[in-house]
């Protein structure tokens, strides 16, 4: 895959898919003031829900989203290298040329050079795709499917890549060509306005390619998650259901679409492996995420996050142009061929602007959470669910850790909310929920 196209995928599925079960929060709760005259130690309970995991299985999860924060570092450095190339060797210049050899149509050109750019800079950096997305997701048990499997979604991904580049291709750099030095501003505009495009029509044309979507009939289910919905003016009719299990057994949930298209999905991980409370706590925080209005927030915050970096973007371009553009063959701003350069300096900007984009996101989901505490009064239901993620999600960072590499909040963040919630709201304890054991000591 292309990874600086990715990121902008990413950031407009973000949008589309707000939700992971709960998920972040901001690392303020836990100096909160708890209430003192309250019987529950809000502390030991959070560590009695922390302590459910084995240690074993703790080292692996810190294992595996360790490893993610290097893995960060490394797509930029290994993506950065192939744009280079491209530019160095003039690959990208003669991209562009056999672009204008077959049409003098300038969106057309610019089409042709996109296609020839994702699959050449996809088969380049297909050993770090193969790498992190099956290797290391096999190696910790979190990939259900073979490689064959695997290989058909990263193909449909790539299809689903071309289309939508291209749509948001030829109206920047027409952009670019009729505005010239301001282009960014404007950018960042049709940037915005294809990120609710896309996460528009995510759930009806890009989702169902990967997975199976249907109705939930199951009433057990079914008909509490809709009074629920109801009770909170969300004007639901349906909850709809995806076979996850088809990639992995992570536990989630999400709203996706936008205006019109959205919608709650959980996934039948969820199903499978969790009780009805812990099913109605998970609900009630993407129901929070509906009712707050997460979806149009974060786009108008991840849009001032784009601004400023089309901003450098331009900057960047610029300055490398004037001492580099000759020996690159690459003509100027205006060039499709200068895309490698662009895209070099996106994904840096995006790097540096990694703590930034993930404290926007985790403190949505902080407010999710405490949405679903709310609507669904289930603290220990809540507490389940929150360790269950901590399966490939750290349990217990230390601040600066959590603020930097969390989009969601860490498990410790969460279960210590619905702890203090549940000091508030004592009648609300669910023996159940606190003994059940959620993974098999091995
Ligand atoms: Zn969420």
């Amino acid at each position: 895959m292309v990874r600086a196209f990715q990121l902008i995928v990413a950031i407009a599925l973000l949008f589309s898919v707000l939700a992971s079960a709960q998920t972040n929060a901001p690392a303020a709760p836990a100096q909160l003031s708890v209430n003192t005259s309250s019987p529950l130690d809000v502390k030991a309970a959070t560590d009695a829900y922390l302590a459910k995991m084995p240690p074993a299985r703790r080292a692996q999860s810190n294992a595996y989203f360790e490893g993610g924060y290097w893995m960060i570092l490394w797509d930029f450095l290994i993506s950065a290298f192939v744009m280079w190339l491209l530019l160095h060797l003039r690959w990208s210049a003669k991209m562009r040329n056999l672009a204008e050899r077959i049409t003098r149509l300038r969106p057309l050109q610019t089409v042709l050079y996109w296609v020839q750019f994702i699959v050449v800079v996809s088969v380049l950096t297909f050993p770090l795709s193969i790498y992190e997305g099956y290797f290391r997701e096999h190696k910790y048990g979190l990939l259900n499917q073979n490689f064959s499997q695997w290989m058909g979604d990263q193909l449909k991904g790539l299809v689903v890549g071309l289309v939508l580049g291209a749509i948001l291709m030829v109206p920047l750099f027409g952009l670019v060509r009729r505005l010239g030095k301001s282009w960014w501003v404007w950018g960042a505009v049709v940037m915005i306005a294809f990120s609710a495009f896309v996460a528009l029509i995510a759930p009806v044309y890009i989702f169902p390619l990967f997975n199976q979507f249907k109705k939930l009939e199951d009433a057990r289910i079914k008909v509490p998650i809709l009074q629920m919905a109801r009770a909170n003016g969300i004007p639901a009719n349906d909850v709809y259901e995806f076979d996850a299990s088809r990639q992995s057994n992570r536990v989630s949930a999400n709203v996706s679409g936008f205006a019109g298209t959205m919608r709650i999905s959980l996934n039948d991980n969820l199903i499978n492996r969790c009780t009805l409370p812990e099913i109605e706590t998970t609900m009630g925080h993407e129901m929070g995420h509906y009712v707050l209005n997460h979806a149009y927030k974060g786009l108008v915050m991840i849009g001032v996050v784009i601004v400023i970096g089309l901003a450098f973007v331009n900057w960047g371009v610029n300055y490398a142009l004037s001492r580099w553009g000759t020996a690159w063959d690459v003509r100027g701003i205006t060039d499709v061929a200068v895309l490698p350069l662009a895209a070099i300096l996106f994904s840096l900007f995006f790097l540096f602007a990694t703590p930034i984009n993930n404290t926007i996101s985790r403190t949505m989901e902080f407010e999710a959470d405490m949405y679903g505490l709310n609507a669904a009064r289930q603290p220990d239901a809540e507490a389940n669910v929150d360790m269950l993620l901590g399966e490939y999600r750290k349990l217990d960072p230390g601040p600066v850790e959590e603020f930097i590499f969390y989009d969601h909040p860490s498990g410790r963040t969460r279960i210590t909310a619905a702890m203090r919630w549940k000091a508030e709201h004592p009648e609300t304890t669910s023996e159940e929920e606190l003994k059940r054991t959620l993974f098999e000591q091995k």
